[in-house]
């Protein structure tokens, strides 16, 4: 995986990759707001991992708390998800030892968080997030968002299978 110079979660670990075995580092993270690959917008980017040197390369450990936004799935409002990134990567070192598809210490010894954080928060996003438990969503008829208000659409909630049932009492 390439480098990316312009990340605000690259840090410099050439000290610990001259380190011996088991020697480690704790680095707190602190950022009211950090965007990721252009993509991901963490607001705020809160925790601590800790950052052992071993045989491999540098093994990252750790737990980082954020919120994201997304759109609820009923209503379309704006929700705010907190969420939890739990930290458990090998970061292989030097950067030819790396196995197809990990990550890797660049060869200047900086490594880049900003990748591994990025993956890590989307799988966190639930695939239909809601505003609330009990979102009762928007009017199929008039686009009323009924948790502000309702509206006197008549909706038709006949099962599609009556309907066609009472299609053919109508014949
Ligand atoms: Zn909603
Ligand atoms: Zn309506």
């Amino acid at each position: 995986m390439s480098s990316n110079k312009g990340s605000k979660l690259r840090f410099n670990f050439g000290f610990l990759l001259e380190a011996i075995t088991g020697t480690s580092r704790t680095m707190e993270l602190d950022y009211p707001s950090i965007l990721l690959e252009d993509d991901v917008t963490l607001t705020p980017l809160k925790g601590s991992f800790q950052a052992i040197r071993n045989s491999k390369g540098i093994y990252i450990t750790g737990g980082l708390h954020s919120n994201v936004g997304a759109e609820c799935a009923r209503c379309l409002d704006p929700v705010h998800l907190a969420i939890t990134i739990q930290l458990d990567e090998l970061f292989y070192y030097p950067p030819q030892s790396t196995p197809p598809g990990e990550f890797s210490v660049g060869e200047d010894g900086f490594l880049d968080l900003a990748p591994l954080v990025r993956q890590l928060s989307l799988l966190e996003i639930p695939m239909q997030p809601f505003c609330r438990s009990d979102c009762k969503g928007i009017c199929a008829e008039c686009g009323q968002n009924l948790n502000e208000a309702t509206c006197d659409c008549e909706i038709d909630t006949i099962d599609p299978r009556l309907a066609s049932l009472r299609s053919l009492l109508d014949n």
